[in-house]
């Protein structure tokens, strides 16, 4: 028996290539399988008492994985061309993980969760079990990166950072980290304050964060998945292909970082039942050098803010 895939928002490749039943249903356990084994990694890393060793082992060998099942079973095969952005993506990367890495690590120094808890200023229901921690955790976090990333839509100043990473000209797991630098920033100030905050333990922090790094790589990763009613509840890559439209009333939409419930409660989610498109980007000027998207937001010209018009509709 073999199964034709093709049209549909859940439908892949394009090709018309026919899989046979085991292929069709693989496809749907892909994304779980995968997210599942990177959160045993980091289980594993707890249980050995070295989190961040093994997070970093678990991120390379997703990210070793990802970059072979693209070349396998790759969604869009145009997007496996070389776009010339390898460089600045990897710059972009590294960049914004030292910036990340200074940001926790003074959060950490100060103390601020110490300092909240003690005042009494966090809520956290500690004596939960920890996966429900994780959750609610996950539902925080997410509110702030929610604001951050609709505000970088909304608000031209913000764009003008975010148009970076809009400017990618095809999704694959490598440009996960294509962020101006004052794009994540944003994005870290408006949600680990909340954590600290409401008193999360170290433990729930690294949780969030190891489960947004490895969510956000496989939202970008160009491998062919289906994700049924997985679409309504994270951001799989196929709501984020949605994201990375170059028509503002496409685009402006699934702004979850991880989960979609503020896109559903907002009402800014959008997967119809076709084929996301493939042209993607954003209509106006960017350098194709690193130092020149970092210096692109101070520039005078930009591209235009992905304004929705109601007719678009
Ligand atoms: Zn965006
Ligand atoms: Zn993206």
């Amino acid at each position: 028996m073999s199964i034709v895939l093709d049209g549909g928002a859940d439908a892949i490749t394009g090709d018309g290539k026919q899989r046979n039943i085991v292929g069709y249903a693989l496809t749907f356990l892909l994304w779980p399988g995968i997210l599942a084994a990177c959160l045993y990694g980091t289980w594993l890393g707890f249980e050995a008492g070295h989190s961040a060793i093994y997070f970093n082992i678990t991120y390379l060998l997703l990210a070793l994985s990802l970059f072979t099942l693209e070349r396998l079973l790759p969604h869009e095969r145009n997007w496996l061309d070389n776009d010339g952005q390898i460089g600045p993506d990897l710059a972009h990367t590294l960049l914004n993980k030292g910036f990340a890495q200074v940001l926790v690590v003074v959060g950490v120094t100060i103390g601020i969760a110490e300092v909240a808890a003690s005042k009494g200023g966090g809520f956290w229901p500690g004596d939960w079990p920890l996966a429900f921690q994780i959750i609610l955790g996950m539902l925080i976090a997410e509110a702030g990166l929610y604001t951050a990333h609709r505000v970088a839509h909304e608000w031209s100043l913000l764009w003008r950072f975010h148009a970076v990473h809009h400017s990618a000209p095809r999704l694959w797991f490598f440009n996960t980290g294509r962020f101006h630098v004052v794009d994540t920033v944003t994005s870290i100030l408006l949600s680990q304050p909340l954590l600290f905050l409401a008193g999360a333990p170290s433990e729930v922090f690294i949780w969030v964060n190891s489960t947004t790094a490895f969510i956000g790589m496989l939202t970008h990763c160009n491998i062919e998945m289906r994700f049924g009613p997985l679409n309504y509840v994270f951001n799989t890559p196929a709501v984020h292909r949605w994201h990375h439209s170059r028509k503002p009333a496409e685009g402006n939409s699934n702004y979850g970082e991880n989960l979609m419930l503020y896109d559903v409660l907002l009402r800014t989610f959008y997967c119809p039942n076709r084929r996301p498109p493939t042209d993607i980007g954003i209509d106006g000027p960017m350098p194709a050098s690193f130092a020149g998207q970092v210096a692109q937001p101070f520039r005078r010209i930009q591209a235009a803010l992905p304004v929705t018009h109601d007719d678009d509709q």
